[in-house]
């Protein structure tokens, strides 16, 4: 069901309690917390300055990192508060503590139009175990709810649910803000009824952390498209070699399932023709996690079987043209999962190949291209065409989860339009 959004609200001399991510990643410079990547901050900025114009007297409050239910300094959101005054043009007020005297007095100093932050609503153990009571103390800032940190939608926590919950308790308006509003948008209603063809290009590790995803959209798709390691319990299940690649034994029923499933439902299910394939080698060394550090060497295509000692790292360039083909005849195309191990330049060709035909078919096409995962958007900015595809999802975990079909409780306590 739609959900109410800021566009919605009259909000003039309200207190908007809004639940943004400005979980930003800090790096300490001479003493001082620097924020390296202000993106998520600024993805804020439609949201806030609607609210701003609409007269609302506005209170953020974040999360940012683990600091395990207590103060930690060096993940205080005060930098986040300089750099949003900087970016907004307009002072940010911010209390050096989520609830108690000083951020009563904080917000209640607040004009319309004005705007605070909360420190790190982690500072408290009870913000992750969703406390009624901390929630109430949250809630004493919040005439009306809004949540735009669809990344962190899938948890019930104080500041993404409970707050919520108490605030539509008492007849208040609980609203998606317009981030939140655009991943409800692209990753939920435009996928209800996609133009078609409908392509889905699902790749990424694991066969197992994509069951319920694949699950799913074999029920809406026309077409789906596998790659990524994922591929290779498939080539098991069909009594393949597989060498030393990542597979899941396991999991080969339910990769024989999912075809048996798309054969039922018409859905043209693919898998690839070949792989990119490379003998690892323990270099003895080790990273700064202690994970030892290998080496790839005879790095080639194969067709068929793996042999038994090599490992599988892309779909191949025959995979990739086939996919590529067929993506650019699509009108809609979901995209999760990365098609090879593309943190390394030299088997991120066929993620490369991909990324590109969506590109073409988004421009070419008219196509609606919508990229879902923490590591596909990463794949698709390093390719260099973030801004080429439709949507790129802030999601991470949750957007795997919206898209699985579960009902993400920060999106499930906004009141419905
Ligand atoms: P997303 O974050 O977009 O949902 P996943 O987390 O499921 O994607 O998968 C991304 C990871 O899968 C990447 O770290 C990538 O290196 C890995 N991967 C993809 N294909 C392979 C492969 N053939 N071999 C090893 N790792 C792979
Ligand atoms: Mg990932």
């Amino acid at each position: 069901m739609a959900k109410l959004t800021v566009r919605d609200l009259d909000v003039r001399g309200k207190r908007v309690f809004a639940r943004v991510d400005y979980n930003v990643p800090l790096e300490e410079r001479d003493g001082k917390m620097v924020i390296t990547d202000a993106t998520r901050i600024v993805e804020t900025l439609p949201t806030l300055k609607l609210l701003i114009e609409k007269g609302a007297r506005i209170v953020l409050a974040s999360h940012l990192g683990r600091p395990k239910g207590k103060p930690d300094p060096a993940m205080s959101l005060r930098p986040a508060g300089m750099k949003l005054h900087e970016l907004l043009g307009k002072p940010v007020e911010f209390a050096n503590d989520c609830i108690g005297d000083h951020a009563e007095k904080v917000v209640a100093s607040l004009k319309d139009g004005d705007v605070a932050l909360l420190e790190n609503v982690r500072y408290y153990k009870e913000e992750e175990a969703n406390d009624p009571r901390f929630a109430a103390k949250l809630a004493r800032f919040a005439d009306v709810y809004v949540n735009d940190a669809f990344g962190s939608a899938h948890r019930a926590h104080a500041s993404t649910e409970g707050v919520a919950r108490i605030v539509a308790g008492r007849g208040g308006q609980c609203a998606a803000g317009l981030l939140m509003e655009r991943e409800l948008k692209f990753l939920g209603e435009e996928l209800e009824k996609p133009a078609r063809p409908f392509v889905v290009i699902l790749g990424g590790a694991k066969v197992s952390d994509k069951i319920k995803v694949i699950d799913r959209l074999l029920e809406k798709a026309d077409t789906i498209l596998i790659g990524g390691a994922m591929a290779y319990t498939f080539k098991l299940a069909h009594g393949e070699k597989t060498g030393k690649s990542l597979v899941e034994p396991g999991h080969a029923r339910t990769a024989l399932d999912a075809e048996a499933k798309a054969r039922k439902l018409g859905v043209n299910f693919q898998l690839p023709v070949d792989v990119v394939v490379a003998t690892a080698v323990d270099t003895g060394k080790r990273n700064k996690k202690g994970k030892p550090i290998f080496d790839f060497t005879n790095i080639r295509t194969v067709n068929g079987n793996i042999p038994d000692d090599a490992e599988g790292f892309s779909i191949g360039e025959e995979t990739a043209a086939r996919y590529a083909e067929i993506i650019g005849s699509a009108k809609t195309i979901l995209w999760n999962g990365p098609l090879g191990m593309f943190e390394d330049a030299r088997f991120a060709g066929g993620t490369n190949r991909i990324a590109k035909a969506v590109a073409a078919a988004t421009r070419n096409n008219g196509a609606k291209s919508i990229i879902g995962g923490g590591d596909s958007v990463k794949a698709v900015n390093q390719a260099g065409l973030g801004d080429q595809v439709t949507f790129m999802s802030t999601g991470g975990g949750a957007s795997l989860e919206f898209l699985e079909g579960a009902v993400l409780p920060g999106v499930a306590a906004l009141t419905d339009k």
